[in-house]
């Protein structure tokens, strides 16, 4: 969720460039340029999780939206050059002192599997509370997830080891009222890159408003448990993990273009251009993106004609197209939509417009394909798109040599915890050993919910020793996990049967042997891990 101290100084750069430009040039094309660089800067200290800088950056944007016409013009009136100029210059002289809080600090992703639980991808948690003893359920669950808790109370400074990115949890319910905004307040100006999550929130409007105005990224109510707690937190860490988005432009003019390339690049989307047409279906299967940009007319056939060939494989049925064209005949504009199209946007583009139409679109169409693909209750691989991960990671393994480890871990007298707390408790346990795994496995290994409380693991590169350490450490936290049920709470456990490549030569066969060590794990007591290949 971290950025270099350098990208984000180039991204303001960006903008304090093409506002230069724009003062020695002040033309329409140029005040295009500068929201474009606006937007992007925008997008990305929300993708980054940058909450102190984003409202700053928002409001500058939203002040150039508003002079977005062609009926402004320019060089724009007095008044609205010296407030754009001091906004610009005020979001600068911010993004730099934030820049040299971060200056120092490395953050890279776990690319190995973490050593210690303090080890993930958020950065290392802090609860600020004034009673100790009203967290210690909260505590000890944030530890076998993985994000230990260091503990302050109101009245202590968090260490400079805290860094500039902590996730920071806070009590509200233990300060007065009136010193709420102050803390979150010198909170975020110190944390800008981190994440605060504000608990025990009382509420009403004006308490929320508060807490969300002084600058915390969300609020919790009081009397929220636990787990919801660690829900949440998951959830914030999810959204700063999603890949680039990935758009294939078709278009035959190679100005037009690279112009919409540079636009999309400015959000980081990745592109792929193809000039030909007949080339489509080719770059379709190789670039695998998002969203397809397609041009109205170009040499050898029409946009509507690629769309409609493109509808002819079920596997592009869903995929976003969006025309660009310089056609403004709304009857051919409602032809090309009927024939495959999603949206119609007209030459010359508004680039802010662009980005947006093309993310909302590209949000939509993963949000589709992660119901297609994933689990609805974990989020995780299903079943068969599980399996086929599996087939593709093991033939680039086998193609690289090395090994590759499966496990299949099963809760233990799963039917006794629908039994005794019922079906909604039993789901929320299969959701905390989702969890878990997902919190400790790399961003390439495998991860599926197999069956209904069965999951699928696959480890690229590991060896069955390795794999039994892994999957043991998971194991035994997971037996430690509280599960809250009414007032009480229960703890559960789960077994695995582990399989490696090359000794099994394939997906299936892997799967087969795990299941059978898995067997043999249940067989010999439960809560403990078998290697089939020992
Ligand atoms: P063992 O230790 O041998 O694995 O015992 P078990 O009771 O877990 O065995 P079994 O695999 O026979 O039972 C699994 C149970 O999980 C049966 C089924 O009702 C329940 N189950 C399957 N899917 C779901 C689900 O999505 N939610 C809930 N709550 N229960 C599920
Ligand atoms: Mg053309
Ligand atoms: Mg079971
Ligand atoms: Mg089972």
């Amino acid at each position: 969720m971290l950025c270099s101290p350098e990208e984000l100084l180039q991204k303001n750069q960006a903008v304090s460039t093409s506002w230069r430009r724009y003062r020695v040039e002040p033309s329409f094309d140029s005040f295009v340029e500068l929201a474009v660089s606006i937007n992007s800067f925008t997008e990305f200290l929300i993708d980054k999780g940058i909450t102190a800088l984003h409202h700053a950056s928002h409001q500058l944007e939203q002040v150039a939206l508003a002079l977005f016409s062609k009926e402004v013009g320019h060089p724009l009136p007095q008044a609205a050059l010296d407030d754009l100029n001091e906004r610009v210059g005020a979001l600068a002289r911010m993004t730099h002192a934030h820049a040299s809080a971060t200056a120092g600090l490395i953050e890279h992703r776990q690319d190995t599997h973490p050593a210690s639980p303090a080890s993930v991808r958020i950065g290392q948690t802090w609860l600020i509370a004034q009673n100790r003893a009203d967290w210690t359920g909260l505590e000890a669950q944030l530890g076998y997830f993985g994000m230990a808790a260091g503990f302050i109370t109101w009245d202590q400074d968090l260490p400079d080891s805290a860094g500039v990115a902590p996730l920071l949890l806070l009590d509200l319910g233990s300060l007065p009222g009136t010193e709420w905004r102050v803390r979150i307040q010198a909170l975020r100006q110190r944390f800008g890159m981190g994440q605060l999550i504000c608990l025990n929130v009382r509420s009403d409007f004006e308490q929320l408003q508060q807490a969300l105005s002084g600058g915390c990224d969300s609020c919790l109510l009081e009397g929220t448990p636990p787990h919801a707690i660690i829900e949440h937190i998951m959830e914030l860490n999810e959204r700063h993990e999603q890949e680039a988005y990935r758009v294939l432009i078709v278009e035959d003019s190679k100005t037009a273009s690279h112009l919409i390339r540079r636009t999309l690049q400015e959000n980081r989307i990745v592109s792929e251009i193809v000039n030909d047409p007949r080339q489509t279906l080719n770059a379709l299967k190789q670039f695998n993106p998002d969203l397809i940009l397609m041009d109205m007319y170009m040499p050898n056939c029409t946009g509507v004609e690629v769309a409609r060939i493109i509808r002819q494989h079920d596997e592009f049925l869903s995929m976003p197209i969006v025309y660009l064209s310089g056609e403004t005949n709304v009857a051919l504009q409602v032809d090309a939509m009927r024939l495959g199209g999603d949206h119609f946007l007209t030459k010359p583009f508004n680039p802010v417009f662009l980005n947006t139409i093309v993310m909302s679109k590209i949000e939509r169409y993963r949000a589709l394909r992660r119901s297609m693909y994933h689990d609805s209750l974990t989020g995780l691989l299903n079943h068969s798109s599980g399996k086929s991960t599996l087939d593709m990671a093991l033939s680039s393994v086998a193609h690289e040599g090395g090994f590759l480890s499966v496990a299949m871990m099963d809760i233990d007298h799963f039917k006794r915890v629908n039994d005794t707390y019922g079906h909604p408790v039993g789901d929320q346990v299969i959701r905390s050993l989702s969890w878990l795994l997902k919190q400790r496995l790399r961003r390439h290994d495998i991860l599926c919910r197999y069956g209904g409380e069965e999951f699928l693991i696959g480890l690229p590169h590991t060896d069955a020793e390795e794999a039994f350490r892994i999957v043991d450490r998971i194991r035994h936290d997971f037996a430690q996990i509280r599960h809250p049920c009414h007032d009480t709470h229960f703890m559960t456990t789960a077994s695995a049967g582990i399989a490696t490549y090359p000794l099994h030569q394939s997906g299936d066969a892997l799967i087969r042997a795990a299941d059978e060590a898995l067997y043999q794990a249940k067989r010999r007591g439960r809560n403990r891990i078998h290697c089939g290949d020992d």
